[in-house]
């Protein structure tokens, strides 16, 4: 059984961080929190990582929005946001697999 990933930073710092700017979504209709999810969900992965599964009693971010048209939810995990921080801070390479 793997370990819960313990999150290295506060919500406040993964709320404030924006995710996901380069989609059209409408902000009035959009919901955004931290959660510690009650059964498996997929992670949308940092854009740099794959998507992968997320355990239940995983600390992520949660979202539902209105994109396309359509209710989507989505969960990013903590794990996911901290490569990402680390990158955007300079104390990481980015991913090897780096699309592009
Ligand atoms: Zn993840």
């Amino acid at each position: 059984m793997e370990q819960a990933y313990r999150p290295r930073h506060s919500d406040e710092e993964y709320l404030r961080e924006e995710w996901w700017e380069d989609r059209d979504v409408d902000l009035r209709q959009r919901t955004l929190r931290m959660v510690t999810t009650r059964k498996p969900h997929g992670c949308v992965g940092n854009g740099h990582g794959e998507q992968h599964e997320l355990p239940s009693g995983s600390r992520a971010l949660y979202e539902s929005c209105l994109y396309d048209g359509e209710w989507v939810q989505c969960w990013l995990c903590c794990r996911c946001m901290d490569a990402w921080l680390d990158f955007i801070n300079g104390r990481a390479a980015p991913s090897p697999q780096e699309e592009g």
